[in-house]
């Protein structure tokens, strides 16, 4: 089994540097299962390639008793694909041999371990069971890869037979060597069904160790986390409870370092938004809520606290959104109890739906100014008219406040998606409108410090049905 790394950057000395491998040198390292080989198959001032060939003792695999290929079939333990594909073997190779690199250490040049270089990396063999080549794409090309798959036929001499589920792959991408190994570490054994040792405790915290930093932000890290542990579900879950978590922590010192004025005053504004929304519900006698345009549930998370509401339902167009709510709620993790208390659902606020009626109150949070203007018709039919929750909270930005954020350009909005905002006298003028329309009431409040001249930096209507 043969893994190349190769890169064009000069000096390309660089690469051998950060291995801690002489590129004139053959090294042969004794591992438990057989032999890991470092060679340079090419070195010169243009272009650099190491290799790392895995020589595994099929015979020494059984003594060991660690293969987990089909033990039914015992010429299994013997003939089977391990010696030739990129496997678990291949990681622990890459962190036994080349560990330096893949923790970012370099003690001669420190500075070389943030230089993102272009590799291109071939990995010979590399199995993919269920979903073959789009597996292989789903794990790679979100971090950046560009791949070349080609798939192996069973027999090149019986093109009948059909073909196997082993792939050559090509990847090239531009960054540190460190992610890189990285990258293979965890991605190779996530495609491995086979996997030579033990899967517990341990392999969690080497998933998490070794993804640090990417494996959060991976769209596919629920699959990978199921794959990389053996779908074992106890050690799966904690993994992602834990991922889930080191993005909170990441999120809120993102929030208490953000450099700009504007993201900092906005977070906190944001919180008391969610926080008055919530006062203002609680006060409204409420137990059936819906928040309308939930996002990713920041809304949510305060009403799960509170017992008053019984029930309580996210809505919201966007599909990633609401993973991302079900994600940040640990709605996996909810007990039966509380999952009858909370609904997730996919749908616009533009259409009549069923699944909207029936709730005494609706919050739309920070969503009116995402729908185009010649639209809102719709929607205020959809709510007022259709749905008609006793109390209705809409919250939107006051424009006035904009020339209060130094770093916001005059004229421009708060959001690129946003699609207007509007001064309090706009927002009341429409809010009125509505109330006298579908015989709410309307009252008005501001969100967040309240400057002389242009008010508060966001609006709140609370509308009441009946006169
Ligand atoms: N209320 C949340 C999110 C505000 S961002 C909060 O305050 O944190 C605006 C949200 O409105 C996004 O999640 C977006 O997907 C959603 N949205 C935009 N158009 C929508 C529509 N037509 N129907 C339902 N949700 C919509």
């Amino acid at each position: 089994m043969l893994l190349q790394i190769t890169t064009t950057e000069a000096p390309t000395s660089d690469l051998s540097f950060l291995l801690h491998k002489h590129p004139d040198k053959v090294q042969t390292f004794d591992m438990s299962l057989g032999k890991a080989h470092v060679y340079y198959p090419e070195y010169n001032e243009n272009k650099i390639t190491v290799a790392l060939l895995l020589d595994i003792d099929a015979v020494d695999m059984v003594r060991g008793s660690k293969n987990s290929a089909n033990e039914s079939f015992s010429l299994a333990q013997y003939v089977n694909d391990r010696p030739y594909v990129a496997s678990s073997f291949m990681s622990v190779a890459i962190a036994s041999v080349f560990s330096s690199a893949l923790n970012g250490k370099c003690k001669n040049n420190p500075e070389l371990v943030m230089k993102q270089l272009p590799f291109e990396v071939t990995i010979s063999t590399l199995p993919a069971p269920k979903g073959g080549e789009s597996l292989i794409r789903s794990l790679f090309e979100p971090l950046g890869y560009t791949i070349d798959i080609q798939r192996h036929t069973l027999n090149p001499l019986f093109p009948e037979w059909g073909e196997s589920k082993y792939y050559s792959v090509k990847l090239s991408n531009k960054l540190t060597l460190k992610d890189l190994l990285s990258h293979l570490y965890v991605l190779i054994p996530t495609l491995d069904n086979d996997k030579h040792y033990y899967v517990n405790k341990d392999e969690l915290n080497k998933l998490l160790e070794k993804g640090e930093g990417w494996l959060k932000h991976h769209p596919g890290k629920e699959q990978i986390t199921k794959r990389y542990l053996s779908n074992i579900h106890w050690l799966s879950k904690q993994a992602l409870l834990r991922l889930a978590e080191a993005e909170d922590t990441e999120n809120s010192d993102d929030e208490i370092e953000e450099k700009t004025e504007i993201s900092q005053r906005k977070a906190t504004l944001h919180e008391k938004r969610i926080a008055l929304v919530t006062e203002k519900l609680l006060e409204s006698k409420a137990k059936k809520v819906i928040d309308l345009g939930c996002g990713e549930g920041k809304l949510l998370r305060q009403l799960l606290k509170h017992q008053q509401f019984t029930s309580i339902a996210g809505m919201d167009v966007s599909y990633s959104e609401l993973l991302k709510a079900k994600e940040r709620l640990y709605y996996d993790n909810l007990s039966p109890k509380q999952k009858e208390r909370l609904i997730l659902f996919q749908g616009s606020l533009l259409y009549l739906d069923e699944r909207c009626k029936g709730f005494d109150a609706a919050a739309i949070v920070e969503v009116i100014e995402h729908l185009d203007v010649y639209r809102l018709k719709a929607f205020e039919r959809v709510v007022f008219e259709f749905s008609q929750p006793r109390t209705v909270i809409i919250t939107t930005p006051n424009s006035e406040y904009n020339v209060m954020w130094e770093t916001l350009q005059h004229g421009t909005m708060r959001h690129s998606d946003h699609r207007f905002e509007w001064t309090r006298k706009e927002f009341q003028d429409w809010a009125e409108r509505i109330a006298a329309t579908y015989h709410y009431r309307v009252e008005f409040h501001p969100i967040g410090d309240v400057e002389e001249t242009v008010g508060a930096p966001s609006q709140m209507a609370l509308f009441t049905y009946g006169n």
